[in-house]
């Protein structure tokens, strides 16, 4: 059974501002589920509301049966770690890590333990002295994740923890991350994560939960998201470089690209105002389709060639060694069984069989 239940989560901020719309979400022991979307989504909203740090306008939250709505911050079994790392600057990282557990009245020699286990996963044992002003950007962020882990809690969260870090930076710790849930999933310690950093939601997840403008777009494993997305959004935000739309024309009963002979679907049946979606990994060299090129961008053993496909914008991926020139045609094709359908209107996916 899933231990942390949200069910119908309404939040309205105290200006009326309806930031959360019927959220619902199941999360099981051990998972790793991150929260992303665009800024203003209402990540953080969704995330403070379970710490306990904002209110809970309608709905439920509950973790292993116990109602949460009412419970405090402190009494509720999460730990927190932030992006602005919000450490004390005048106490030294072992006074960091203590800090917690003290104000808990835990016993002395317990938190000695609790101190030295975290120091140990994470490689800080040699800083416990120091103060978090001689600290690298990277070792500040370590520290604020120790002070959550001596706290043994059953949730973590994250909020965008690792967006004031460099590129490099941010990669090695996105693997700490994952270390440290490998090792804390063990005890069933669940992981959410606030991120709009779709490669953190990709390379993270167990499950993503996509949000736009307080709606739950979409809830899968990163795979799911990626293969299937239910509508434009969803498929537009997951994916680097974006997946391509191309505007369609129904020509002789057969559903084509605008402005091409390119037939998608023969004898269509379906509405009107489709938008055809393919990712640029799905284009390939030679085939019926023109494409004029207008730059290309190596990425090293990749190309990325964007260009036109009569009047629709489109980005291909190809393999690196591939030579192409700026204003050249590329004769290009796509795998019909790679490309995705979406209704204009609504933005919602349509399948066919
Ligand atoms: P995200 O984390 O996805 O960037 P937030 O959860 O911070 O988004 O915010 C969601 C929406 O709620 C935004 O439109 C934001 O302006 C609004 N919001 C956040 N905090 C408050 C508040 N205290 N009062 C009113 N509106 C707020």
């Amino acid at each position: 059974m899933a231990k942390t239940i949200i069910k119908n989560l309404n939040k309205v901020y105290p200006n009326g501002y309806h930031a959360l719309h019927d959220i619902n979400l199941n999360i099981e022991d051990g998972e790793f589920i991150v929260f992303v979307g665009p800024s203003g989504c209402g990540k953080s909203t969704l995330l403070r509301t379970i710490a306990g740090l904002e209110d809970i306008s309608s709905g439920e939250l509950y973790m292993d049966d116990k109602l949460l709505n009412n419970v405090d911050p402190k009494d509720r079994d999460v730990a927190m770690v932030f992006q602005d790392y919000a450490l004390y600057p005048h106490m030294s990282v072992k006074e960091n890590l203590e800090f917690s557990l003290k104000i808990r009245k835990y016993d002395k020699k317990v938190i000695n333990e609790k101190v030295n286990k975290a120091a140990q996963i994470l490689e800080i044992k040699d800083l416990l002295k120091r103060k978090p002003k001689a600290l690298s950007g990277g070792q500040r962020q370590r520290v604020a994740l120790g002070r959550a882990i001596v706290r043994d809690p059953k949730l973590f969260l994250f909020d965008e923890p690792l967006s004031n870090l460099d590129a490099k930076l941010r990669s090695s710790m996105r693997a700490e991350i994952i270390k440290l849930h490998q090792d804390m999933k063990k005890n069933n310690t669940s992981f959410i994560y606030v991120t709009h950093d779709q490669i953190e939601a990709m390379t993270m997840a167990d499950r993503i939960v996509v949000l736009r403008d307080g709606y739950i777009q979409q809830i899968g494993s990163p795979e799911q998201i990626y293969d299937n997305p239910k509508n434009l959004f969803v498929a537009s935000f997951i994916g680097q470089p974006s997946i391509n739309f191309l505007d369609t024309e129904i020509v002789d009963k057969n559903l084509i690209i605008k402005g091409t002979n390119y037939i998608c679907i023969k004898d269509y049946k379906g509405p009107e105002n489709v938008l055809i979606g393919i990712r640029p990994d799905q284009i390939k060299l030679g085939g019926p389709i023109e494409m004029m090129v207008s730059f290309t961008e190596l990425l090293g053993s990749e190309k990325c060639v964007y260009g036109k496909i009569a009047d629709n914008k489109i980005v291909a991926k190809l393999e690196g060694k591939h030579r192409v020139n700026t204003n050249e045609i590329l004769n290009i094709d796509f795998n019909k069984q790679s490309l995705y359908y979406f209704n204009k209107e609504n933005e919602e996916r349509i399948y066919f069989d």
